[in-house]
């Protein structure tokens, strides 16, 4: 893949592990390349994917193809009174988060986009040196330029390396429990 392709993407892919839920997000005038990348580092993020650094893309609901909720293995969870948590009840694949009261944004986590886009060539073994070029699509995608959400909880010397964005010491919703 050309590392200068990033204005003409048009569609990503992305998964659970087992691979029982596949995903297009869909790139056009209405929602153009790139997309909102932020992260969060509230707990609540970091216990359900397990990482101190969750990442995600702020995504229109009708950008995302199929419907998830058609996958018979696609479970919600309910982590705060209007919050739902989607997830892959087979692997255990953590999705995406929803708002009830925003039913047209859907908050995609990073780490299910398909490897391809992530990572566009392999870092080389001896050096541990990532092939990163400037316009990589992983790169463009992984760096929160929208948002960095519940920076209050930054590890230092651990989490606080990541560039990008405007650092929010919580979440400026009204939505509790992010
Ligand atoms: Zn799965
Ligand atoms: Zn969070």
């Amino acid at each position: 893949m050309a590392a200068n392709v990033d204005t003409s993407i048009s569609e990503i892919t992305g998964g659970c592990l087992c691979g029982s839920i596949q995903y297009t997000i869909h790139f056009n005038d209405d929602h153009p390349w790139p997309p909102k990348s932020a992260s969060c580092q509230c707990t609540m993020c970091r216990k359900w994917t397990a990482s101190l650094f969750p990442q995600f893309l702020t995504l229109a609901a009708k950008q995302i193809t199929p419907d998830l909720s058609t996958y018979s293995t696609y479970k919600e969870y309910r982590s705060s009174e209007t919050c739902l948590r989607g997830f892959c009840a087979q692997c255990g694949s953590s999705l995406l988060w929803r708002a009830e009261e925003d039913p047209d944004k859907i908050d995609v986590f990073l780490g299910t986009v398909d490897e391809k886009w992530l990572v566009e060539q392999k870092a080389d073994v001896a050096t541990a040196t990532a092939q990163v070029d400037s316009e990589s699509i992983g790169k463009t995608l992984g760096t929160p330029m929208h948002a960095q959400y519940y920076y209050e909880n930054v590890i230092k010397g651990v989490t606080d390396f990541v560039q990008g964005g405007k650092r929010y010491l919580t979440h400026p919703s009204k939505c509790e429990g992010f």
